[in-house]
């Protein structure tokens, strides 16, 4: 029988790599994980914690000034950049160290260096071999800029952390999750921001209704949005970026952010030489098992580009990790749904949203009945804000049960995650209607909601 220098061979130590690397050797697995940079991937790096960070950060400015409504008077405080970003290094150092530790408890061997694929169980670091009888892809993925002209002046995501100095001009290309919530932070920090998206709404693929509102919200907070709108080059000048648009229209700023969607980081790990299969858009296609067209390889996560959410690839990693060791003590082998899979975006407001939008309901289910409210919360009237909360339920008229929940408003992220869980269970309106609501809050409007939106 052939033996392994380990049972598993984790290629990236994100979220799904981590998490499947520590579970793994918990079951008894003899694990390595390669990671040439540091641990924790996009989300501890340069994503979910940092960009959250940022917005607690930004939240602070309006809420300066909404304090004086109740009572709080005298000068608002400055706003330090560098302050905050020695303090987010501080922590995301911090956490780096924690993944590390978490690795090194459960026996995980972590090998520094690019890791490249020789054939279906061998794998190369830096010119040292290792065998495993599997090997799980997860490196990720990364910031794609599309081939406008003056390409080479424009900052990602990857960059926005660090930016030196603070940028008082900001120009946002993209209307997804990552150019509308960054929109929003540097907005809330004081940058006299402008995001340009190519269609007529933010956020495709999330309800109308939230798309709409969302807009008119991020607009009053003095984010300039031009929808419709693309860029056709960009040119460094002596006192900035001028950036054209298509249609004939320019405007000069410090920084540009490409947000425009991210590939898969399945080049140079030697997939290519060992068979493993890409689908059309790049990424590795895999099975409901997540394993590749070579058996002995599996891949999660966004190198996988199914929905490129943390707990989504953490989620995938315990499924792998089931599979191949077996469930925990007593536990069934876990499965993965991408159906009510609840997200929230950082915007200001922020958006928090599970199951279907009305459109795609509508197109699932047929017949459905809609609730909507759109208020100004209780905080506001004292605040002096004009920001305005929306929620939204849909419900399946021949099962009465709610298949779509949508906010736009203060904690959404919070609210959303605790409905994800009945939603999950299957709960019906008429179950929402018995839940007691908890007076004063915005989300008691969720169980509250009588009367249905007029078809
Ligand atoms: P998204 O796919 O969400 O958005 C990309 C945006 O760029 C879309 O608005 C798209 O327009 C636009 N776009 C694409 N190509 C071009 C182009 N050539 N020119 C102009 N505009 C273009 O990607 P993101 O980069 O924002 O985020 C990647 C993923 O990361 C998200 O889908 C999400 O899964 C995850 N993420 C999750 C977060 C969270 O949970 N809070 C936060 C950040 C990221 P169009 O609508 O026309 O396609």
């Amino acid at each position: 029988m052939q033996t392994f220098d380990f049972d598993l061979f984790v290629i990236g130590g994100g979220s799904g790599g981590v998490r499947a690397a520590r579970m793994s050797a918990q079951r008894g697995a003899r694990v390595a994980l390669a990671e040439f940079a540091a641990m924790g991937g996009t989300c501890v790096n340069v994503g979910c914690i940092p960009k959250k960070l940022y917005s607690y950060a930004a939240h602070y400015g309006d809420s300066f000034e909404e304090s004086h409504g109740f009572g709080w008077v005298g000068e608002k405080p400055v706003f330090d950049w560098d302050l905050l970003k020695a303090n987010r290094a501080r922590e995301i150092a911090r956490l780096n160290g924690i993944y590390v530790q978490l690795l090194d408890t459960a026996g995980v061997k972590i090998i520094k260096g690019w890791a490249r694929l020789l054939d279906e169980h061998t794998v190369e670091v830096d010119d040292k071999k290792f065998t495993a009888k599997y090997i799980l892809i997860s490196t990720g993925g990364t910031a794609t800029v599309p081939a406008v002209p003056g390409r080479e002046h424009v900052v990602t995501s990857d960059h926005m952390f660090d930016l030196k100095p603070f940028p008082k001009r900001l120009l946002v290309v993209g209307g997804g999750y990552i150019a509308s919530e960054f929109a929003s932070i540097f907005n809330g920090l004081g940058s006299e921001v402008t995001q340009v998206h190519r269609r007529d709404m933010l956020l495709t693929g999330f309800d109308d209704d939230v798309r709409r509102f969302i807009a008119a919200e991020m607009s009053k907070t003095g984010i300039k949005l031009q929808l419709g709108a693309e860029v056709a080059a960009i040119k460094k000048t002596d006192s900035g970026l001028q950036v054209e648009l298509k249609g004939g229209t320019s405007l000069e700023v410090d920084t540009v952010l490409y947000a425009t969607g991210r590939v898969a980081n399945a080049n140079g790990i030697g997939l290519e030489t060992v068979g493993v299969a890409l689908n059309a858009a790049g990424a590795v296609q895999v099975n409901d098992q997540y394993q590749t067209s070579v058996p002995s390889i599996y891949a999660l996560g966004d190198v996988t580009a199914r929905l490129q959410l943390t707990p989504v690839a953490t989620g995938e990693a315990m499924v792998v990790v089931d599979q191949l060791f077996g469930p925990a003590a007593g536990k069934k082998p876990r499965n993965m749904s991408y159906e009510f899979v609840p997200t929230a975006v950082f915007t200001h407001p922020n958006i928090g949203t599970v199951g279907y939008s009305e459109a795609d309901a509508r197109k699932k289910f047929g017949k459905v009945t809609v609730f909507r409210a759109d208020f100004k919360a209780l905080k506001h009237t004292l605040s002096g804000s004009t920001e305005r909360t929306l929620m939204k339920l849909l419900v399946e008229d021949a099962t009465d049960r709610v298949v779509g929940l949508h906010m736009v408003g203060p904690d959404a992220g919070e609210v959303v995650q605790g409905f994800a869980v009945a939603m999950k269970a299957g709960a019906t309106k008429a179950v929402f209607d018995s839940t007691i609501g908890i007076h004063p809050t915005v989300a008691e409007e969720f169980v509250t909601m009588r009367d249905p939106v007029k078809d």
